[in-house]
């Protein structure tokens, strides 16, 4: 920071001398830039260096740049953050705090899912996504939105949220905005989204016309080649015969799978027990 502007009475005289070419200016010895030479500023203190003066600067100005580009890159995630929809009780579930509990299946699965975002780029450039089914309490969630949050991180476009609420935003936007259309409505579910996690598929739904909604995302996505998550409490044939055979197949090509998790809760009383 310069020196603030002030007249009195010696910077007057130090200005005159200046002008005059009176400064009092001296050698001096720079470790890095050798001779230069020194002027005796306004308020008693030589100048330095010239050329460390400018380092000096310039440093100053990167520095800057960083903390700007910084501040941008934090927003952006943030922005992303609150655009994925994330369950604030599954925000922070991460591959990391996930506990396997010395269970094989536990294992395969984390190790699984940490694939899937280690090759994420291949998985999004074809298209692979994954079906995670099995019984409640086995970690699924946990798991898919593990990935979710892992893939925020890095940028990309996630959207994870569980069925009722995606037919709820369709509704919206295809009924309550201004020239909404199920198209339209349809259509923000697939290129916005690097990936879409959907969770309690199969679930108990009502009408046709929600299995409708969701299948016709699904497909979409399948035909964009972008990722669709699935997770459900169904089994795989449950599961097909409410989505069509197709759709359960189609989540596994492009490098996608189905991770069955059909291990015994962890929630039940049963197992509680088993541990106390
Ligand atoms: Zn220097």
């Amino acid at each position: 920071m310069g020196q603030p502007m002030t007249t009195t009475h010696e910077v007057r005289g130090h200005l005159k001398n200046v002008l005059a070419g009176q400064a009092r200016n001296r050698q001096g010895n720079c470790r890095i830039h050798g001779a230069f030479t020194e002027t005796l500023m306004p308020n008693d203190q030589w100048s330095g260096c010239p050329e460390c003066l400018e380092e000096g600067k310039a440093q100053q100005r990167q520095a800057e740049q960083r903390d700007r580009a910084g501040q941008t890159r934090a927003a952006k995630l943030e922005q992303l953050r609150e655009g994925a929809m994330i369950p604030r009780r599954f925000q922070q579930r991460t591959l990391e705090n996930f506990a396997t509990d010395g269970h094989d299946g536990k294992a395969f699965a984390l190790a699984a899912s940490r694939r899937y975002v280690e090759r994420f780029e291949d998985r999004f450039a074809q298209g692979g996504g994954m079906v995670m089914s099995g019984s409640v309490g086995t970690g699924k969630s946990h798991l898919a939105y593990g990935i979710g949050n892992a893939l925020l991180d890095q940028g990309y476009r996630v959207m994870g949220i569980d069925v009722y609420e995606l037919i709820d935003l369709i509704k919206e936007r295809a009924f309550s905005q201004k020239g909404g259309s199920e198209r339209e409505a349809i259509k923000a579910f697939v290129a916005p989204l690097d990936l879409l996690i959907l969770d309690e598929v199969g679930a108990q739904l009502g009408t046709e016309w929600e299995r409708l909604m969701l299948f016709k995302i699904i497909n979409e996505r399948y035909k964009q080649m972008l990722p669709t998550v699935l997770i459900s409490n169904c089994d795989a044939k449950e599961l097909e015969n409410y989505l069509g055979e197709r759709v359960v197949d189609r989540m596994n090509e492009g490098g996608g799978m189905t991770l069955v998790m059909d291990w015994p809760s962890y929630r039940t009383p049963t197992d509680n027990q088993g541990r106390a």
